[in-house]
């Protein structure tokens, strides 16, 4: 059975949703998938200490997923100074667009010395690694052609957990989340087709294909919120928390 699994949702919307913050979620209190532009206030108004994440899993270069992250930064450099080694993952290049959006708004913190060990690590389909005691699988999967994104498997206290980031459907999201026992899943509308973003028809498919197993976590939601009828399917909300 293995340990729980512990999720926080520090937002639960698309980039235009009204009434939901952008998405992303903390996952055991220690490992950050996707760093929306609220990340921070959102850590805090959950009462989780911004230097008790470990590992930041960036599924793409857009701000809705990523710009979170200056401010993080200008936490560590001037407010919460960490000791604790940080692993900042994402697609290639992403030492180098954090320091750029990072420059852009905060310049300072990038002239300040660390207190603790910041690596930042490249992904490629199918790149397997281990981080803060997190086992990962990286995949690429099809969102926009002009940026390559990614969705992960990862497994810690023998639990698994997918996560689609931004998708289309594809094989690479069901090789991720076959056998999992909880999949994060985009689904950017409530109905009808949502552009280079799942719908709840392919949240349907999924569930047919996956078979009943894992439990999925609908995120990247539009506003408000209906009744989809999906089996085994919650469905997020900002600052939810679930127990699996
Ligand atoms: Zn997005
Ligand atoms: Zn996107």
């Amino acid at each position: 059975m293995g340990q729980g699994l512990e999720f926080l949702f520090l937002g639960s919307g698309n980039a235009f949703a009204s009434g939901r913050y952008w998405s992303s979620f903390l996952l055991n209190g220690r490992y950050l998938f996707d760093a929306s532009p609220v990340v921070l206030p959102h850590l805090k108004q959950c009462q989780v200490a911004p230097d008790e994440i470990e590992a930041i899993f960036i599924s793409h270069f857009h701000g809705d997923h990523f710009f979170g992250l200056p401010f993080l930064l200008l936490e560590y450099a001037e407010m919460t100074p960490r000791s604790k080694d940080l692993t900042i993952l994402g697609p290639p290049g992403i030492e180098e667009q954090v320091r750029t959006i990072t420059r852009a708004g905060f310049p300072n913190v990038l002239k300040k010395n660390k207190t603790y060990q910041e690596t930042y690590r490249d992904l490629r389909d199918g790149l397997e690694g281990e981080v803060a005691g997190l086992k990962f699988l990286a995949r690429s999967v099809n969102h926009v052609v002009e940026m390559e994104c990614f969705g992960f498997r990862v497994q810690v206290g023998g639990r698994t957990v997918a996560y689609s980031g931004d998708s289309v459907l594809c094989d690479a999201l069901l090789e991720l989340a076959d056998g999992a026992d909880a999949f994060v899943v985009e689904c950017s509308c409530w109905d009808g087709t949502c552009g280079p973003h799942l719908s709840p028809n392919d949240i349907r498919e999924l569930r047919r294909r996956l078979g009943p197993k894992p439990t999925f976590i609908l995120t990247h939601l539009d506003g408000g919120q209906k009744e989809l009828g999906i089996e085994n399917a919650l469905v997020a909300d900002d600052f939810a928390r679930f127990s699996l």
